[in-house]
C-alpha cells in the first residue's frame, strides 16, 4: 500500500482513471476524461453503508485496488438514491445507493462523461428501467444477473461488463451475493435520470 494524499475521493478518481486505462472494455466505451474539476460536495451517508461494509462482495484480482479505494472513500461520498419507497420498497432502499464520481453533478465536474459507483445488496430485484444515455456496467465485486430487452440475461461477475444501448430497457437481480459496480454513461441524455418502467417492459 502506497502513501496516499489524504483525499480519499481524489484517490478514488485516480484509481478509476487507472482502471479505465488498463481495461479495454472500459477504455473502448469512454476514454478517461482529462478535464475533471473537483467540486465541493458534502458527504451524505445512507443506511446501506453499514450493509456494504459487512458484505462488499468478492473482487477480481484486477479490481481489488479499486474496490478498496471505494471502501476508503465511502464516508466522504455524497450517496444518493433515484427511487422512492413506493417504487422499490424499504428493503431495496436499505441496501442500495450510488454516488456520482464524475459528471455534470459529480464530485469531479465534467460535462461530457459520467461515472457512478453503485452498490446493491444480495437478494434484490431492480425492476425494468431505461434512460436515454448509453451505459456500461463494470462489476468491481460480487455479481448479478442483467436481463435486457433483446438480449439474453447473463450473470456478470467481478471484472466483467454489461453494456446497454440508449433507451434499451434493462433490469438487474442480485442473487446470493451483493454487487459493487462502476457505471459509465455516454452520449445524449447524459444529465438525465433512469425511469422505472416496471412490468411494461417486454420479457
Ligand atoms: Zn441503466
Amino acid at each position: 500500500m502506497t502513501e496516499t494524499g489524504g483525499d480519499p475521493l481524489a484517490d478514488l478518481r485516480d484509481e478509476a482513471l487507472a482502471l479505465i486505462r488498463r481495461t479495454p472494455v472500459l477504455a473502448a466505451f469512454a476514454p478517461p476524461p482529462s478535464d475533471l474539476q473537483p467540486v465541493d460536495i458534502p458527504p451524505r451517508s445512507l443506511p446501506f453503508m453499514e450493509h456494504m461494509r459487512r458484505e462488499p462482495g468478492a473482487p477480481a484480482p484486477d479490481t481489488k485496488a479499486f474496490a478498496d479505494a471505494i471502501m476508503r472513500a465511502a464516508p466522504s461520498a455524497h450517496w444518493r438514491q433515484t427511487y422512492s419507497e413506493a417504487e422499490v420498497g424499504a428493503t431495496f432502499l436499505s441496501r442500495y445507493a450510488w454516488m456520482e464520481l464524475w459528471g455534470p453533478s459529480g464530485h469531479f465536474h465534467c460535462e461530457d462523461a459520467r461515472a457512478y459507483i453503485a452498490y446493491w445488496g444480495a437478494g434484490l430485484y431492480y425492476d425494468w428501467h431505461r434512460h436515454e444515455a448509453e451505459e456500461l456496467y463494470f462489476v468491481v465485486s460480487g455479481s448479478a444477473e442483467f436481463p435486457a430487452e433483446g438480449a439474453d440475461a447473463a450473470r456478470i461477475h467481478a471484472g466483467g461488463a454489461k453494456q446497454h444501448g440508449g433507451d434499451q430497457p434493462h433490469a438487474m437481480t442480485t442473487l446470493d451475493e451483493p454487487i459493487l459496480t462502476l457505471v459509465l454513461w455516454r452520449g445524449p441524455g447524459l444529465a438525465g435520470v433512469p425511469a422505472m418502467i416496471g412490468k411494461m417492459a417486454g420479457r
